[in-house]
């Protein structure tokens, strides 16, 4: 859902103010010096990071406003990288909230004063998200920091981080509006959240020494200290969590049965195998190795990309609902990481693609009419979604249109194995990868460590996890015993580029079928949809009916009858879930293995969280057509998950794309009560 922006002047001093607060969004004496003072100091950073033993360092802060306190935070952190390079801390997560998202051109204008912080300000801009409520993950590199933006209300936020068993975060910003102008936000409700996801010894600062803020902290769990504040203020308050940690059902919500992986996390020393050499597998891969661990992809065929990421030009756009359904925001999220991401691939590895945009065609009246409700609802910001009518929409594709439609100006085609190649390749240099094709994997054991066979090789390879991103191969392996896997056979026409009207499009048009750009003379026109058919022959009578599709659809145009084909097709499976989602995280546990569940079949409610079995194999599959919007967000989740580090997404969106969902479903169902 679109989130409101802030309204904002500037007060004599530059210094933003929001208007419906009436309060400035950093010290009017010195932004930055009241953030070293406040937020580092008072939380010991940056000497903390020099003693601390993890991989990761939590910073969360209550209110992302300008982001001055982050870029103080990430550039101080890129600095501590330099200087210790061998450090075992590597990464900085920042994850900040925010309920009413400045517009970039309001940031830009409150970050400009800030010289010393210039760097980190241009990657933020770079990246600064539109505003949908959810979490924004950025991967801001040169700062060695992840930031996730969580927009909405900090009291829909917090209940929504999920916290592995030891708590999540390191260290609090508890910024906001002073607690007299902004009540609602410093509630118990925040205080208990802070305490849900604190660590044992997680620190805490704030500018505030509001009596009720440091009742909230006590009563919460918190030590407190009044502390010489910043400038003119007299006191502030810093602490740490002192209280004890209730485990089980009263830090996770009953409501939420599917556990997350909770075994030890991977660390450097972890070697983990890749199975899979599509999309899913390469983002699978990079996600992994820019946490600095080691992968070895394992492929039966003999290149990358072989399967269902093996077209020439993939369209890349969310499909989205009319209501902001979990599928939709799990599409919405996914395609605002993933262009970021495919950017950012794109400046060091080139493949080819084209941002040309995507335009959802209203080639029939009811279609046209889910459209309108797409976009007058407003759940959906125009860096998605924006309704275009007949003349924009001949424009922006360069061909005559007798029709509009909905417009995702930040989408486009990508060539997927091209992708792959690249992600490959940025995975490989970080020295992490190795890469074995023609190596099929006939058996997986799990025990101690994971133990794969290989087709022809005499002794097995061992690893301590596996992910499998098996795209249709699943069907055939451990996989189809626990998820109700759905293949979809698809044929894609390489429709010869001529002079004609339809080989100079310049956008990807959608119906019920797709056409693209040309590239290397060649417009991918698409996609048949064969219901459980596993056989990859190209098909005349499928290119047939893909001509068909477009006649039909596009019968209004003009050029509708220069849509000819000669032949040249491929044909692949998709592998799709029943419920049209995703399939990310660990291997199911089995009834048996969680008698909890039984609790669900007789219509209770969990009494005890079960405790997900400690599984060494994972899995990353059912993206169907939609690998190139969900692979990149859905990797990182997979490999935020694997390492412990903070999750990308609410907790009810990761319920929805749980590999438990399907045994849980069925026990609720009374199906598998045996
Ligand atoms: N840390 C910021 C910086 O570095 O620029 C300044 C934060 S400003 C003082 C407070 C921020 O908290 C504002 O951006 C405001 O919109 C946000 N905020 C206020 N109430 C909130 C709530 N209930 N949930 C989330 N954010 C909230």
């Amino acid at each position: 859902m679109k989130t409101d922006h802030a309204k904002v002047h500037f007060n004599e001093q530059g210094t933003p103010v929001a208007d419906d607060f009436d309060d400035v969004y950093f010290s009017n004496d010195s932004g930055i010096d009241e953030t070293m003072h406040v937020f580092m100091a008072a939380n010991r950073l940056p000497a903390r990071w020099l003693t601390h033993q993890h991989s990761h360092f939590v910073i969360a802060e209550t209110g992302f406003g300008t982001g001055l306190n982050c870029l103080v935070a990430m550039q101080a952190f890129a600095e501590f990288r330099k200087n210790n390079p061998n450090h075992p801390l590597k990464r900085l997560y920042i994850i900040s909230t925010e309920k009413f998202p400045l517009q970039k051109e309001d940031l830009q204008a409150a970050l400009a004063h800030f010289k010393a912080v210039a760097k980190p300000a241009d990657a933020l801009l770079a990246q600064y998200p539109c505003a949908l409520s959810g979490c924004h993950r950025l991967q801001l590199n040169s700062f060695d920091t992840t930031l996730d933006i969580w927009m909405g209300d900090i009291h829909a936020s917090l209940p929504q981080w999920h916290a592995p068993l030891h708590g999540l975060v390191d260290a609090w910003f508890l910024d906001g509006f002073a607690p007299s102008k902004n009540p609602d936000m410093w509630t118990d409700a925040l205080f208990e959240q802070m305490a849900r996801l604190s660590k044992k010894e997680t620190t805490f600062a704030t500018f505030t020494a509001a009596g009720i803020v440091k009742r909230g902290l006590q009563d919460a769990g918190f030590d407190i200290q009044k502390v010489k504040g910043f400038g003119r203020k007299r006191e502030m308050l810093a602490g740490h969590y002192a209280g004890c940690k209730q485990q089980d059902a009263s830090r996770f919500p009953r409501d939420w049965p599917y556990a997350r992986f909770e075994a030890a996390p991977l660390t450097t020393d972890s070697h983990v195998a890749v199975v899979g050499g599509g999309l899913a597998g390469a983002a699978s891969a990079l996600a992994l190795v820019s946490r600095g661990i080691r992968v070895t992809l394992i492929t039966r065929a003999g290149i990358l990309a072989d399967g269902a990421s093996g077209n020439p030009q993939g369209g890349f756009y969310p499909q989205l609902h009319a209501t902001p359904s979990p599928a939709s925001q799990i599409q919405a999220h996914s395609f605002l990481y993933a262009r970021r991401a495919y950017q950012q691939l794109a400046a060091h590895y080139a493949y080819p693609h084209q941002w040309c945009g995507v335009l959802q065609m209203d080639f029939t009246d009811e279609v046209a009419a889910r459209h309108q409700k797409l976009t007058d609802n407003q759940y959906w910001p125009a860096a998605l979604i924006q309704k275009i009518d007949a003349r924009q929409a001949s424009e922006i594709a360069g061909i005559p249109l007798t029709c509009g439609g909905i417009f995702t100006a930040e989408g486009g085609w990508l060539s997927p194995p091209d992708l792959v190649e690249a992600m490959i390749k940025q995975a490989k240099d970080s020295t992490l990868l190795t890469v074995l094709t023609d190596h099929a994997v006939s058996q997986i054991e799990s025990a101690d460590a994971v133990t794969l066979h290989i087709e022809h090789l005499e002794a097995p390879l061992s690893f301590d996890h596996v992910v499998l991103a098996t795209g249709a191969d699943s069907v055939s392996s451990l996989l189809s015993d626990v998820l109700p896997l759905r293949p979809v056979r698809g044929q894609v026409e390489a429709m010869p580029a001529d002079g004609t009207t339809p080989g100079k499009l310049q956008t990807v048009l959608c119906h019920k079928g797709y056409l693209t750009p040309q590239t290397d003379g060649r417009q991918a026109l698409g996609s048949t949809y064969v219901k459980g058919d596993m056989n990859t022959e190209v098909r005349a009578n499928e290119t047939q009916q893909n001509i068909e599709t477009h006649k039909k659809a596009l019968n209004s145009q003009s050029w509708v009858e220069d849509i000819q084909t000669d032949g040249v097709a491929r044909a692949a499976i998709r592998l799709g879930l029943p419920d049209h989602q995703v399939v990310c995280g660990s291997l199911p546990a089995t009834l048996e293995q969680q008698p909890a569940w039984r609790e669900l079949a007789k219509g209770k409610r969990l009494s005890t969280m079960p405790r997900p079995p400690a599984h060494r194999i994972h899995v990353l599959t059912g993206l169907g057509s939609r690998g190139l919007t969900t692979a990149p967000l859905m990797a990182d989740v997979l490999a935020s998950q694997l390492c412990h580090h903070p999750l990308p997404l609410p907790e009810a969106l990761l319920q929805a794309i749980s590999p438990q969902r399907f045994i849980i479903r069925n026990a609720i169902r009374n199906q598998n009560d045996n």
